[in-house]
């Protein structure tokens, strides 16, 4: 595995990749990795003949006192990590690399599901992913990107981006990774207290217990939404930001669940913002 900090290095490196034929996987995180980052990369190490992980904390996506300054890094842990999951070529810009300038003018604003569900918590969050993404889609040339269903709106406005601007890419979804009481892997976990950390279960209970009565028949999005909601508050140590049940393309919120919806969810545990989600469907009653 090499690693690379520059842009010129990389697109070499792929060059020749290319003129041998080979297609080329594109795995995007932010580093910290953890085993929901690795099943990416094995997912794109079963499609592809090369495969590019890139590690980049990109400081548009972060808004103004959120953990930009703060969030985890371990890149020699991250190296050793990538290369016993088969990443071929690891990408760590830093930030003078990414926006020579420190900002960028041309940004890709994006619409609609920018603006609802997460996007009323985080304005510019999207616009932000999708403008590195886009930049790193254009460096990259991958012919696939493997992204992970637990950001599951990221997934929903890459898909968008990809579509609108025709950026060539096939977006590939991989499931969301637990731990085994069921939280979702995330490297903002880190912050958590022990507590904290014990407590961060009710997040999946809760969305479980939506599952379950939606398999029962339930479709009324409130009833929904109020047992996830139960559950949670039950834990002293969690505020709920948002639960909503939501188009699993648009992310507008859906009254009622007549076909394939996500109930996503944004919890703080002290100054930790975990989110999670999990797709129902009232016909089957069974996750998506
Ligand atoms: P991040 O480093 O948090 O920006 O995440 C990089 C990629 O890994 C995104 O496509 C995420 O959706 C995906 N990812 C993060 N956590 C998980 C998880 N628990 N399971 C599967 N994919 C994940």
């Amino acid at each position: 595995m090499k690693t690379l900090t520059t842009i010129a290095l990389l697109r070499s490196e792929l060059a020749k990749a290319r003129s041998n034929g080979e297609s080329v996987g594109f795995v995007p995180t932010m580093g910290f990795l953890h085993e929901g980052h690795l099943s990416l990369v094995e997912a794109a190490r079963k499609e592809c003949d090369l495969v590019v992980m890139s590690i980049f904390v990109n400081p548009l996506q972060f808004g103004p006192g959120e953990d930009f300054e703060r969030y985890p890094k371990d890149l020699q842990r991250d190296q050793d990590l990538a290369l016993n999951a088969g990443v071929d070529l690891l990408f760590h810009p830093g930030p003078s690399e990414m926006y020579p300038k420190g900002v960028t003018q041309t940004k890709v604003e994006v619409g609609r599901i920018a603006e609802v569900t997460e996007g009323r918590y985080r304005p510019g969050h999207f616009a932000g992913v999708a403008t590195v993404c886009t930049k790193l889609f254009s460096i990259v040339g991958a012919d696939c990107a493997y992204f992970g269903k637990k950001d599951a709106q990221q997934l929903a406005v890459i898909r968008q981006i990809v579509s609108d601007l025709d950026l060539g890419v096939r977006i590939m979804a991989c499931e969301t990774l637990r731990e085994p009481d069921g939280l979702a892997m995330s490297s903002r976990n880190k912050y958590l207290t022990s507590e904290q950390r014990k407590e961060a279960s009710a997040i999946y209970r809760g969305l479980q217990t939506a599952v379950r009565l939606a398999r029962k028949g339930e479709a009324r999005s409130d009833q929904l939404e109020s047992a996830v909601a139960e559950v949670v508050t039950s834990s002293p140590g969690l505020e709920l930001q948002y639960v909503e049940v939501v188009d699993p393309d648009t992310f507008e919120r859906v009254p009622e669940v007549r076909g394939p919806a996500i109930i996503a969810a944004a919890v703080f545990a002290g100054e930790t913002r975990l989110i999670d989600n999990i797709a129902i469907d009232v016909g089957t009653g069974q996750p998506a």
